[in-house]
């Protein structure tokens, strides 16, 4: 493959940028864009050591003083021979070091190339690949931990132990039918049985995760409702630690939906605020009124906003109503500055529905606002599945559960009592999808749309 060479670390002036650089013979090049101190050519420079030395323009000339690193393959990133240029992140510095790997002979990476280089070369599979850009994009912890497990194989490891087993048992048949001569022994129904039970069971578990991982990697959708002057925006700008949403006295000024994401006991909500419920006759307002129905019953959580201080009504209780048509809700008693929140608690009608939750508040003071984050992180718990075990991707949660139904027919075919052939098909529709979800099996076409979505230099 030919030489490739990207700046690694975007485009904005940064304390240390990186140019990298991958291909065989790539070291012959290098020494264009690198003089050593110690006078040492690249080639001959120790593996993986970082070697201080000059950064070099296309005429030769110093343009900065850094560090670089020789990684021969195929003990590297992508499998071959690879550099390293850690100079100061100053854009014009690094593009000059790049225009000399060009001039030298290099050509400039596509997106992900680096990356697609290293799945084409066996150093990753496509879980762990895509998990490298996972982690990149993660907005939380949570998202980040769990993509770094995957990257460390934890994905790959359950999907290749099913894709063996399946490969097992339909490459035990085709032997007993291909070579009728040899003693190869016959193929168990008993342990066809067996082996797709296996692999649905684990499929199942990891299928049964995908709603989490749609949390974890695009946020909780959280939709904020209230009467007018509930505080609703106040709420969503102390949440966000920023002005975005319009804060103002005149009720029912927030005519259309904003969306925020902010990190809320370590989870990261994406906030909607609503334009209130409340009847009336202006068409703007009522678009947003719609919107915020609609809102609460395509959300993940609704946070529920009371004015305390303005007490409690019959619109407020309308709201209660429709915030409990999320799978979770949260009473949240604002403005409890000027009046005590607890004091509404008893003024409120008992058969309300119960939310998951109350907190009093002070949007304006920021009080109670550590209680609500506490009862977020309460409601979306991390702990409970094992790190890297959330299917998070939905290409993979795709091929995954066509995995899923092949052996949901095959295991069907089996018990109804088909021949081994029909229950065979199935089996290999499934390991058909598990390749493509690994990479083993997966067309040039699949290849090369995963990795466009990757930047430049990964
Ligand atoms: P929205 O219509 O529900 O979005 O309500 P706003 O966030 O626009 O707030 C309405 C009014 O109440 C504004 O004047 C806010 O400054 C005020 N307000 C919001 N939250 C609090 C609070 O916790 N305490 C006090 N004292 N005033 C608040």
């Amino acid at each position: 493959m030919d030489i490739i060479a990207a700046i690694a670390t975007g485009s904005a002036p940064t304390a240390i940028g990186v140019v990298r650089v991958s291909g065989e013979g790539c070291f012959d090049l290098c020494g264009a864009a690198f003089a050593a101190e110690s006078g040492r050519s690249f080639t001959d420079l120790e593996p993986r050591k970082m070697v201080y030395g000059r950064m070099l323009d296309r005429q030769g000339r110093c343009v900065d003083r850094g560090l670089a690193v020789r990684f021969p393959g195929p003990h590297s990133y992508t499998g071959e021979d690879c550099a390293e240029f850690h100079c100061h992140g100053s854009p014009v510095v690094l593009r000059e070091v790049l225009s000399s790997l060009f001039a030298a002979g290099a050509r400039q990476a596509g997106p992900g190339e680096f990356t697609k280089r290293a799945f084409l070369n066996g150093r990753l599979d496509l879980t762990e690949a895509e998990a490298v850009a996972d982690l990149i994009d993660a907005e939380s912890a949570a998202a980040a931990r769990n993509a770094a497990a995957q990257l460390g194989g934890s994905l790959r490891r359950d999907f290749e132990a099913i894709y063996d087993q399946l490969l097992d048992v339909t490459s035990q048949f085709y032997a007993v039918v291909d070579y009728p001569d040899e003693d190869i022994e016959d193929l168990h129904p008993a342990a066809l049985a067996t082996a797709l039970e296996a692999s649905s069971a684990t499929l199942r578990r990891l299928l049964d995760t995908c709603e989490r991982g749609r949390v974890l990697k695009t946020g909780v959708r959280t939709a904020i409702v209230g009467r007018p002057n509930a505080g609703k925006s106040s709420l969503l700008n102390a949440l966000a630690g920023y002005e975005r949403a319009i804060v103002t006295d005149i009720p029912g000024t927030t005519r259309d939906t904003v969306e925020e994401s902010v990190l809320c006991g370590g989870v990261r909500l994406r906030l909607i605020d609503t334009a209130g419920i409340h009847e009336t006759a202006d068409a703007v307002e009522r678009l947003g009124v719609e919107r915020s129905r609609q809102a609460v019953e395509s959300a993940d959580l609704a946070l529920a906003v009371v004015d305390a201080a303005a007490g409690f009504t019959e619109e407020d209780e309308e709201i209660l109503r429709l915030a409990a048509r999320c799978p979770r809700w949260i009473l949240v008693l604002n403005k409890d500055d000027l009046v005590p929140g607890y004091a509404q608690i008893a003024r409120m009608p008992k058969d309300l529905p119960q939310p998951a939750d109350v907190v009093c508040v002070s949007a304006l003071t920021g009080t109670g606002l550590d209680v609500l984050a506490d009862a977020v992180a309460d409601l979306f718990p991390e702990g409970d599945v094992a790190d890297g075990a959330i299917l998070t991707n939905i290409r993979q949660q795709e091929a995954a559960l066509r995995a899923q139904r092949a052996i949901s027919r095959a295991a069907e075919a089996l018990v109804s009592g088909m021949t081994p052939d029909a229950v065979l098909t199935d089996a290999e529709e499934a390991l058909s999808a598990l390749g493509e979800l690994t990479g083993r099996t997966a067309g040039e076409e699949i290849v090369s749309r995963i990795f466009q979505r990757f930047c430049v230099g990964k």
